[in-house]
Protein backbone atom coordinates (compact mmCIF):
# COMPACT_ATOMS: atom_id res chain seq x y z
CA UNK A 1 0.00 0.00 0.00
CA UNK A 2 3.17 2.63 0.56
CA UNK A 3 2.60 3.05 -3.28
CA UNK A 4 -0.43 4.82 -2.74
CA UNK A 5 -0.04 6.78 0.29
CA UNK A 6 -0.52 10.15 -1.18
CA UNK A 7 -3.53 9.14 -2.67
CA UNK A 8 -4.76 7.34 0.21
CA UNK A 9 -4.67 10.40 2.48
CA UNK A 10 -6.71 12.48 0.40
CA UNK A 11 -9.91 12.38 2.52
CA UNK A 12 -12.17 11.15 -0.09
CA UNK A 13 -10.39 7.63 -0.64
CA UNK A 14 -8.19 6.84 2.27
CA UNK A 15 -7.66 2.97 3.22
CA UNK A 16 -10.63 1.23 2.68
CA UNK A 17 -11.21 3.48 -0.78
CA UNK A 18 -7.90 2.24 -2.03
CA UNK A 19 -9.12 -1.77 -1.09
CA UNK A 20 -11.93 -1.02 -3.37
CA UNK A 21 -10.02 0.53 -6.38
CA UNK A 22 -7.40 -2.57 -5.83
CA UNK A 23 -10.66 -5.19 -6.23
CA UNK A 24 -11.65 -2.80 -9.39
CA UNK A 25 -12.11 -4.06 -12.65
CA UNK A 26 -12.50 -1.79 -15.70
CA UNK A 27 -11.60 -2.06 -19.69
CA UNK A 28 -10.35 0.79 -21.85
CA UNK A 29 -11.40 0.60 -25.63
CA UNK A 30 -9.19 2.25 -27.45
CA UNK A 31 -5.33 3.07 -26.82
CA UNK A 32 -4.59 6.69 -28.54
CA UNK A 33 -4.25 9.78 -26.92
CA UNK A 34 -6.80 9.24 -24.37
CA UNK A 35 -6.31 5.51 -23.95
CA UNK A 36 -3.38 6.01 -23.10
CA UNK A 37 -3.57 8.78 -20.56
CA UNK A 38 -6.12 7.01 -18.95
CA UNK A 39 -4.51 3.47 -18.68
CA UNK A 40 -1.70 5.30 -17.40
CA UNK A 41 -3.45 7.15 -14.63
CA UNK A 42 -5.45 4.18 -13.50
CA UNK A 43 -2.49 2.03 -13.45
CA UNK A 44 -0.58 4.12 -11.12
CA UNK A 45 -3.78 4.70 -9.14
CA UNK A 46 -3.83 1.04 -8.09
CA UNK A 47 -7.24 -0.07 -10.47
CA UNK A 48 -6.42 -3.76 -9.72
CA UNK A 49 -7.65 -4.97 -13.16
CA UNK A 50 -7.64 -3.39 -16.18
CA UNK A 51 -8.17 -4.24 -19.99
CA UNK A 52 -6.80 -2.38 -22.97
CA UNK A 53 -8.26 -3.06 -26.11
CA UNK A 54 -7.09 -1.58 -29.12
CA UNK A 55 -6.53 -2.64 -33.32
CA UNK A 56 -3.86 -0.27 -34.51
CA UNK A 57 0.03 0.11 -34.65
CA UNK A 58 1.60 2.61 -33.25
CA UNK A 59 2.65 5.08 -35.93
CA UNK A 60 5.55 8.42 -35.31
CA UNK A 61 2.81 10.87 -35.44
CA UNK A 62 1.44 9.32 -32.77
CA UNK A 63 4.01 10.39 -30.44
CA UNK A 64 2.67 13.68 -30.05
CA UNK A 65 0.03 13.19 -27.77
CA UNK A 66 -0.36 9.16 -26.91
CA UNK A 67 1.95 9.49 -23.75
CA UNK A 68 3.32 5.76 -23.30
CA UNK A 69 4.42 5.26 -26.50
CA UNK A 70 7.93 6.05 -27.96
CA UNK A 71 10.37 5.94 -31.12
CA UNK A 72 11.53 2.33 -30.85
CA UNK A 73 7.62 1.28 -30.58
CA UNK A 74 7.36 3.17 -33.98
CA UNK A 75 10.48 0.96 -35.46
CA UNK A 76 9.46 -1.67 -34.26
CA UNK A 77 5.78 -1.82 -35.77
CA UNK A 78 4.32 -2.65 -32.39
CA UNK A 79 0.81 -2.96 -31.93
CA UNK A 80 -0.94 0.11 -29.40
CA UNK A 81 -2.14 -2.71 -26.80
CA UNK A 82 0.85 -4.28 -26.15
CA UNK A 83 3.20 -1.44 -26.76
CA UNK A 84 1.19 0.34 -24.04
CA UNK A 85 0.91 -3.04 -21.50
CA UNK A 86 4.83 -3.74 -21.82
CA UNK A 87 5.07 0.39 -20.39
CA UNK A 88 2.88 -0.36 -17.93
CA UNK A 89 3.71 -3.32 -15.98
CA UNK A 90 7.15 -1.37 -15.31
CA UNK A 91 5.16 1.02 -13.49
CA UNK A 92 2.99 -1.24 -11.91
CA UNK A 93 3.74 -4.67 -11.52
CA UNK A 94 1.17 -6.03 -8.57
CA UNK A 95 -1.89 -5.07 -10.70
CA UNK A 96 -3.14 -7.04 -13.53
CA UNK A 97 -2.84 -5.41 -17.11
CA UNK A 98 -4.23 -7.12 -19.99
CA UNK A 99 -3.52 -6.47 -23.83
CA UNK A 100 -6.72 -7.60 -26.39
CA UNK A 101 -5.30 -6.67 -30.28
CA UNK A 102 -8.65 -6.27 -31.73
CA UNK A 103 -11.38 -4.45 -33.36
CA UNK A 104 -14.13 -3.87 -30.92
CA UNK A 105 -17.12 -5.28 -32.93
CA UNK A 106 -20.86 -6.26 -31.94
CA UNK A 107 -19.39 -10.02 -31.43
CA UNK A 108 -16.61 -9.21 -29.14
CA UNK A 109 -17.64 -6.68 -27.13
CA UNK A 110 -19.65 -8.36 -24.87
CA UNK A 111 -17.26 -10.86 -23.95
CA UNK A 112 -14.67 -8.09 -23.80
CA UNK A 113 -16.52 -6.25 -20.85
CA UNK A 114 -17.46 -9.78 -19.21
CA UNK A 115 -17.03 -8.60 -15.29
CA UNK A 116 -15.78 -5.20 -15.45
CA UNK A 117 -17.38 -2.84 -13.32
CA UNK A 118 -16.63 0.46 -15.90
CA UNK A 119 -15.83 1.23 -19.24
CA UNK A 120 -13.89 3.95 -20.72
CA UNK A 121 -14.28 5.00 -24.07
CA UNK A 122 -10.67 6.13 -25.80
CA UNK A 123 -12.70 5.48 -28.96
CA UNK A 124 -12.37 8.04 -32.30
CA UNK A 125 -15.41 7.24 -33.68
CA UNK A 126 -18.99 6.60 -33.15
CA UNK A 127 -19.70 3.79 -34.41
CA UNK A 128 -17.95 2.09 -31.46
CA UNK A 129 -19.65 4.42 -28.81
CA UNK A 130 -22.99 3.43 -30.28
CA UNK A 131 -21.62 -0.10 -29.80
CA UNK A 132 -20.38 0.34 -26.18
CA UNK A 133 -23.87 2.61 -25.18
CA UNK A 134 -25.74 -0.67 -26.00
CA UNK A 135 -23.26 -2.90 -24.95
CA UNK A 136 -23.04 -1.56 -21.24
CA UNK A 137 -27.19 -0.71 -21.21
CA UNK A 138 -27.93 -4.05 -21.66
CA UNK A 139 -25.23 -5.59 -18.98
CA UNK A 140 -26.03 -2.56 -16.54
CA UNK A 141 -22.41 -0.92 -16.30
CA UNK A 142 -21.23 2.72 -16.30
CA UNK A 143 -19.39 4.16 -19.12
CA UNK A 144 -17.16 7.12 -19.13
CA UNK A 145 -17.51 8.72 -22.48
CA UNK A 146 -14.89 10.96 -24.00
CA UNK A 147 -13.99 12.61 -27.21
CA UNK A 148 -11.16 15.21 -28.09
CA UNK A 149 -10.41 17.21 -31.62
CA UNK A 150 -8.46 20.33 -32.37
CA UNK A 151 -8.28 22.33 -29.44
CA UNK A 152 -12.02 21.15 -27.79
CA UNK A 153 -13.23 18.21 -26.13
CA UNK A 154 -15.80 16.58 -24.24
CA UNK A 155 -16.91 13.85 -21.30
CA UNK A 156 -20.01 12.69 -19.97
CA UNK A 157 -20.33 9.97 -16.97
CA UNK A 158 -23.43 7.30 -18.72
CA UNK A 159 -24.87 5.82 -16.44
CA UNK A 160 -27.67 3.04 -17.50
CA UNK A 161 -31.08 3.57 -15.43
CA UNK A 162 -29.45 7.34 -14.27
CA UNK A 163 -28.40 9.34 -16.84
CA UNK A 164 -29.23 10.16 -20.76
CA UNK A 165 -27.58 7.48 -22.76
CA UNK A 166 -25.35 8.21 -25.86
CA UNK A 167 -28.20 8.04 -28.33
CA UNK A 168 -30.14 10.57 -26.23
CA UNK A 169 -27.20 12.76 -27.26
CA UNK A 170 -26.03 11.90 -30.50
CA UNK A 171 -29.52 10.00 -31.87
CA UNK A 172 -27.76 7.98 -34.82
CA UNK A 173 -24.69 7.36 -35.90
CA UNK A 174 -23.72 10.46 -38.11
CA UNK A 175 -22.95 10.22 -42.13
CA UNK A 176 -19.92 8.88 -43.26
CA UNK A 177 -17.56 12.20 -44.64
CA UNK A 178 -19.95 14.64 -41.77
CA UNK A 179 -17.60 14.84 -39.22
CA UNK A 180 -14.10 15.75 -38.64
CA UNK A 181 -11.35 13.07 -37.35
CA UNK A 182 -8.26 13.87 -35.68
CA UNK A 183 -6.82 13.00 -38.82
CA UNK A 184 -8.77 15.55 -40.57
CA UNK A 185 -9.18 18.86 -38.46
CA UNK A 186 -5.59 18.22 -35.99
CA UNK A 187 -5.53 17.69 -31.87
CA UNK A 188 -4.14 19.39 -29.49
CA UNK A 189 -1.97 16.83 -26.71
CA UNK A 190 -3.14 19.16 -23.82
CA UNK A 191 -7.15 18.97 -24.65
CA UNK A 192 -6.33 14.82 -24.95
CA UNK A 193 -4.55 14.93 -21.92
CA UNK A 194 -7.38 16.70 -19.87
CA UNK A 195 -10.10 14.95 -21.13
CA UNK A 196 -8.50 11.59 -20.58
CA UNK A 197 -7.33 12.86 -16.88
CA UNK A 198 -10.76 13.97 -16.21
CA UNK A 199 -12.48 10.29 -17.54
CA UNK A 200 -10.03 8.59 -15.40
CA UNK A 201 -10.71 10.84 -12.16
CA UNK A 202 -14.40 10.14 -12.90
CA UNK A 203 -14.10 6.55 -13.00
CA UNK A 204 -12.32 6.44 -9.43
CA UNK A 205 -15.11 8.27 -8.37
CA UNK A 206 -17.71 5.68 -9.55
CA UNK A 207 -15.49 3.03 -8.64
CA UNK A 208 -15.58 4.66 -4.88
CA UNK A 209 -19.23 5.16 -5.08
CA UNK A 210 -18.73 9.12 -5.02
CA UNK A 211 -22.40 10.89 -5.47
CA UNK A 212 -20.15 13.83 -6.91
CA UNK A 213 -19.63 11.75 -10.08
CA UNK A 214 -20.32 13.97 -12.89
CA UNK A 215 -23.73 13.33 -14.81
CA UNK A 216 -23.55 16.35 -16.94
CA UNK A 217 -21.98 16.63 -20.41
CA UNK A 218 -18.48 18.96 -19.78
CA UNK A 219 -17.26 20.93 -22.66
CA UNK A 220 -13.94 22.50 -23.15
CA UNK A 221 -12.15 24.78 -25.72
CA UNK A 222 -8.44 25.68 -24.81
CA UNK A 223 -8.74 28.02 -27.07
CA UNK A 224 -10.35 30.53 -25.02
CA UNK A 225 -10.03 28.54 -21.82
CA UNK A 226 -14.47 27.44 -21.79
CA UNK A 227 -15.79 25.20 -19.48
CA UNK A 228 -18.78 24.89 -19.53
CA UNK A 229 -21.43 22.02 -18.22
CA UNK A 230 -25.00 20.55 -19.96
CA UNK A 231 -27.12 18.54 -18.41
CA UNK A 232 -28.63 16.29 -20.82
CA UNK A 233 -32.21 14.91 -20.66
CA UNK A 234 -33.64 11.36 -22.16
CA UNK A 235 -35.19 11.86 -25.32
CA UNK A 236 -38.47 10.45 -25.47
CA UNK A 237 -37.63 8.92 -28.56
CA UNK A 238 -34.56 7.55 -27.79
CA UNK A 239 -34.24 3.75 -29.12
CA UNK A 240 -32.31 2.12 -26.49
CA UNK A 241 -33.57 4.38 -23.03
CA UNK A 242 -37.79 4.06 -24.38
CA UNK A 243 -37.86 1.06 -25.95
CA UNK A 244 -35.00 -0.88 -24.96
CA UNK A 245 -33.72 -1.65 -28.25
CA UNK A 246 -29.74 -2.49 -28.93
CA UNK A 247 -29.54 -1.53 -32.58
CA UNK A 248 -25.75 -1.06 -32.62
CA UNK A 249 -25.42 -4.83 -30.66
CA UNK A 250 -27.87 -6.84 -32.79
CA UNK A 251 -26.43 -5.74 -36.24
CA UNK A 252 -23.67 -8.56 -35.87
CA UNK A 253 -22.41 -7.86 -39.41
CA UNK A 254 -22.54 -4.17 -39.04
CA UNK A 255 -20.51 -2.45 -42.25
CA UNK A 256 -18.62 -5.70 -42.35
CA UNK A 257 -15.95 -4.88 -44.44
CA UNK A 258 -14.43 -7.27 -47.08
CA UNK A 259 -11.51 -8.59 -47.84
CA UNK A 260 -11.01 -8.82 -51.80
CA UNK A 261 -9.97 -12.26 -53.28
CA UNK A 262 -6.40 -12.42 -54.45
CA UNK A 263 -5.81 -8.56 -54.26
CA UNK A 264 -4.22 -6.09 -51.32
CA UNK A 265 -7.45 -4.59 -51.13
CA UNK A 266 -10.21 -4.57 -48.42
CA UNK A 267 -14.05 -3.27 -49.54
CA UNK A 268 -15.76 -1.34 -46.69
CA UNK A 269 -19.49 -0.63 -47.29
CA UNK A 270 -20.95 1.99 -44.54
CA UNK A 271 -23.14 1.45 -42.70
CA UNK A 272 -25.18 5.02 -43.92
CA UNK A 273 -24.94 6.60 -46.92
CA UNK A 274 -22.50 9.15 -47.15
CA UNK A 275 -24.24 12.89 -47.53
CA UNK A 276 -21.21 15.14 -48.32
CA UNK A 277 -20.35 14.99 -52.39
CA UNK A 278 -16.85 13.84 -53.67
CA UNK A 279 -15.86 17.31 -54.11
CA UNK A 280 -16.37 18.73 -50.23
CA UNK A 281 -14.27 15.22 -49.20
CA UNK A 282 -11.78 16.17 -51.81
CA UNK A 283 -10.91 19.45 -50.30
CA UNK A 284 -10.72 17.43 -46.41
CA UNK A 285 -8.41 15.16 -47.66
CA UNK A 286 -5.93 17.55 -49.97
CA UNK A 287 -4.62 19.12 -47.00
CA UNK A 288 -3.55 15.71 -45.65
CA UNK A 289 -2.51 13.75 -49.06
CA UNK A 290 -3.04 13.26 -52.44
CA UNK A 291 -6.25 13.79 -53.28
CA UNK A 292 -7.93 13.17 -57.13
CA UNK A 293 -11.55 13.71 -58.19
CA UNK A 294 -12.25 11.72 -60.67
CA UNK A 295 -16.16 12.16 -61.92
CA UNK A 296 -17.73 9.49 -60.14
CA UNK A 297 -15.06 8.46 -57.60
CA UNK A 298 -12.22 10.01 -55.28
CA UNK A 299 -9.02 8.80 -55.41
CA UNK A 300 -6.63 9.47 -51.77
CA UNK A 301 -3.11 8.67 -51.57
CA UNK A 302 -1.31 9.25 -48.01
CA UNK A 303 1.40 7.06 -46.68
CA UNK A 304 1.71 3.59 -48.63
CA UNK A 305 -2.30 3.60 -48.94
CA UNK A 306 -4.80 4.18 -51.48
CA UNK A 307 -8.04 4.56 -51.28
CA UNK A 308 -10.71 4.57 -53.74
CA UNK A 309 -13.88 6.35 -52.52
CA UNK A 310 -17.38 6.75 -54.46
CA UNK A 311 -20.38 8.41 -54.25
CA UNK A 312 -22.07 7.50 -50.98
CA UNK A 313 -19.32 6.46 -49.28
CA UNK A 314 -17.75 2.43 -50.34
CA UNK A 315 -14.79 2.37 -50.37
CA UNK A 316 -11.54 0.58 -51.63
CA UNK A 317 -8.76 0.18 -49.23
CA UNK A 318 -5.99 -0.75 -51.01
CA UNK A 319 -2.64 -1.51 -50.17
CA UNK A 320 -3.72 -3.57 -47.37
CA UNK A 321 -4.26 -7.25 -46.35
CA UNK A 322 -6.10 -7.01 -43.27
CA UNK A 323 -9.95 -6.22 -42.58
CA UNK A 324 -9.21 -4.36 -39.38
CA UNK A 325 -6.40 -2.13 -40.59
CA UNK A 326 -8.90 -1.34 -43.51
CA UNK A 327 -11.64 -0.33 -41.09
CA UNK A 328 -8.97 1.65 -39.03
CA UNK A 329 -8.04 3.87 -42.14
CA UNK A 330 -11.62 4.43 -43.19
CA UNK A 331 -12.47 5.45 -39.82
CA UNK A 332 -9.03 7.79 -39.82
CA UNK A 333 -9.79 9.27 -43.10
CA UNK A 334 -13.63 9.74 -43.99
CA UNK A 335 -14.58 9.39 -40.43
CA UNK A 336 -17.49 7.01 -38.47
ZN1 LIG B 1 -31.20 7.08 -24.67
Amino acid sequence: MDRYSRQILVAKIGESGQQKLLRSKVLVVGCGALGTVIANNLVRAGIGYIKIVDRDCVELDNLQRQMLFDEEDVEKVIPKAVAAVNKLRKINSSIEIEAEVKDVTPKNIEELMRDVDIVLDATDNFETRLLINDACFKHNTPWIYGAAISSYGMTMNIIPGETACFRCIVSDLPAPGSTHTCDTAGVLNAITSLIASLQSNEAIKLLLGDKDANQKLLVIDLMDNSFEKLRMKKRDDCPLCRDGKFEYLDKKGLSEPIKLCGREMVQITPQREMEVSLEQLKEKLERIGDASYMGYLLKFSVDKYELIIFLGGRAFVKGVSDKETARSLYAKYIGV
